[in-house]
């Protein structure tokens, strides 16, 4: 079979064999009746039933969100692969419009239980019947405070299609759309943004900086656009607190995650306290580049001996082995992303940025998105989505309301993986330079995913603060985003002057608010488990298969209790960072300057 790049691109004929088929028409016309029959049996009737009754329209609930997952996703998938097609553009709105009129049918069954009394409710959650639902039902529950009547509901969501919504896909639209010609090796490329991100990755730190700066250009370019996103978007969910009576912007997020404030803030609070471990390793690095000072489009740049460029066909074969050393049982549920067309991997232009992994249902299989440019980087990328892939394939065994992973154990899998690659690779390389090049970048990669994402979740605090003042101009937003990273950076690296921009392209920003942090308590929750595992060996991937296993079937909390991890635990988040001390210090060893500088 041949693996090649070019020709690696998903098949999506298992969802639909076509996107103007008759099943496609069909599966539209069932969903509406289903979604109609479930709310002539339950609608204004949810407070009346008893266990079994309840139970029934659960299951009937899951098994049509299924069909509306399918369709949802398959419309997401042809818009990720290519934005610019008419048909993927008109399919993915029209899923839009008809998931959001179905889901305001269906708002009163979260409703209802919400406004069930107290008693009626303990009662039914306790029921030994309905035990595999009571955290969806506890969940649901937690948001009774800030929950308005089914009108208003249905109203808000209703005007989402054309407010949060529509800016989200304009965002989406315009960033895919950017294509950019360079100068790269004497040679004038036709380059996508992701090519260009790429090119942070180049030997050259002229090349680095032009390409990193003519991306955050054009997305000056479109100031007005970017502007107006990020204004719109902030605004709405202003106006949202307030209508629901949160008290602060991250709010709404903490509650879904299941996390009290107090432990996200002291998340954050630990990963400020360590930046200096950052900046330690940013002049280490500008050290081994032999400059001065370190620019922010430096930071990625490959070591002089270690430019290695890896075919798509090797790093599918590292990725494989690195989760088959964990689990000979992961090496098979990895693989048949390739074997079974569920990768798209070639950067083009109209086809979406960056990376992800899409689960769809217990019963479908998920699917991944990658832009591989061929740096070790994209080789990690593809360990990270296909931890995922694997974190959604075990647990398949959940219902469907219990399928997903809460968010701040969504990276668990992937970022594990991540881990996992580097050491495979570091076990597997003689070469001291190497060595010392991936050690390198696992360092770089934990800090881009701790105490970057920290900036960007510090930033997005501020955006929404200072918006509910109101109107922010682009170059307001630019200095808050200057002021957060200048945070981490401090004396140690030097923002070039379009990085200003840098908030434009940061799509979490849009699609998921507050996300970023998840980021950083993933690869700290990882840090620690990984630990465990260097020391109990194969004894320990049971208990992070069982983490994996569960999806979203219990709180964060409880999911990681049985591998011995206490999230209450004030300590906790230090000791994630101390494994990255002793990664720096790791590489300080084989550099030959141990304690130096420190
Ligand atoms: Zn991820």
């Amino acid at each position: 079979m041949d693996y090649d790049v070019q020709q690696l691109v998903w098949d999506t004929t298992r969802l639909y064999p076509d996107s103007r088929g008759p099943e496609l028409a069909a599966d539209f016309a069932a969903a509406e009746a289903d979604v109609a029959g479930f709310r002539s049996s339950y609608a204004g009737k949810v407070a009346e039933l008893d266990a079994p009754g309840l139970l029934a329209a659960l299951t009937a609930f899951e098994t049509l969100q299924e069909r509306l997952a399918r369709l949802g996703c398959y419309a997401h998938l042809l818009f990720a692969a290519d934005s610019g097609d008419p048909t993927a553009q008109t399919l993915s709105q029209r899923v839009a419009e008809f998931g959001n009129k179905l889901g305001r049918d269906l708002l009163f069954l979260e409703l209802e239980l919400m406004e069930m009394p107290e008693e009626r409710f303990t009662t039914l959650a306790s029921d030994p019947l309905l035990a595999g639902y009571r955290h969806f039902l506890e969940l649901v529950r937690r948001f009774r405070p800030y929950t308005l009547a089914e009108r208003e509901e249905r109203l808000l969501k209703q005007k989402r299609l054309t407010g949060a919504e529509a800016f989200s896909r304009l965002f989406d639209e315009l960033s895919a759309s950017f294509q950019f010609r360079l100068e790269v090796d004497g040679e004038e490329q036709e380059l996508t943004g992701e090519e260009l991100l790429g090119l942070l990755h180049h030997p050259d730190a002229a090349t680095r900086e032009r390409a990193f700066s003519a991306f955050l250009e054009r997305h000056a370019e479109h100031s007005i656009v970017y502007g107006a996103v990020f204004n719109n978007m902030a605004l709405d969910h202003g106006q949202e607190l307030e209508i629901r009576g949160y008290r602060h912007p991250m709010e709404p997020t903490n509650l879904g995650n299941e996390l009290p404030d107090a432990v996200v803030e002291r998340l954050m609070a630990v990963t400020e306290e360590n930046y200096p471990l950052a900046r330690e390793y940013f002049r280490l690095k500008a050290r081994l580049l032999g400059l001065a000072k370190l620019k922010n489009s430096d930071i990625y740049a490959p070591l002089a001996e270690s430019d290695r460029k890896y075919t798509f066909a090797e790093a599918r074969e590292l990725v494989l082995a690195a989760y088959g050393a964990c689990s000979t049982a992961w090496r098979p549920i990895v693989e048949s992303f390739f074997s079974e067309g569920r990768v798209d991997a070639l950067p083009r232009p109209g086809k979406s940025g960056g990376a992800f992994c899409m689960g769809i249902t217990p019963h479908l299989p998920p699917y991944v998105l990658l832009n591989f440019t061929g740096n070790l980087r994209d080789v990690a990328t593809i360990a990270h989505e296909l931890g995922h892939g694997l974190h959604f394939v075990l647990a398949q065994e959940q219902s469907l309301l219990n399928y997903h992973a809460p968010l701040p154990l969504a990276e668990t899998a992937s970022v594990f993986g991540e881990l996992v690659l580097t050491r495979h690779l570091l076990e597997q390389e003689g070469d001291r330079q190497v060595k010392i090049a991936l050690l390198c970048a696992k360092i770089e990669d934990i800090i881009a995913t701790t105490f970057r994402q920290n900036v960007l979740t510090r930033f997005e605090e501020r955006l929404h603060r200072e918006r509910a003042g109101g109107l922010l101009l682009a170059e307001r937003i630019g200095e808050l985003w200057w002021e957060e990273n200048a945070q981490l950076y401090g004396d140690a690296v030097e923002m070039i002057e379009p990085y200003r921009w840098g908030w434009s392209y940061i799509s979490h920003f849009i699609h998921a608010r507050f996300y970023c942090y998840s980021y950083v308590f993933a690869e700290l929750l990882v840090l620690a488990l990984y630990r465990t595992y260097q020391a109990e060996g194969a004894a320990f991937v049971p208990k992070l298969e069982a983490i994996l296993r569960s999806g979203g079937s219990q709180s964060p909390a409880d999911t990681v209790r049985p591998a011995g991890i206490d999230l209450a635990d004030p300590g906790f988040w230090q000791r994630g960072y101390d494994v990255l001390r002793e990664l720096l210090e790791e590489l300080r060893e084989l550099l030959g300057e141990e304690g130096k500088g420190r």
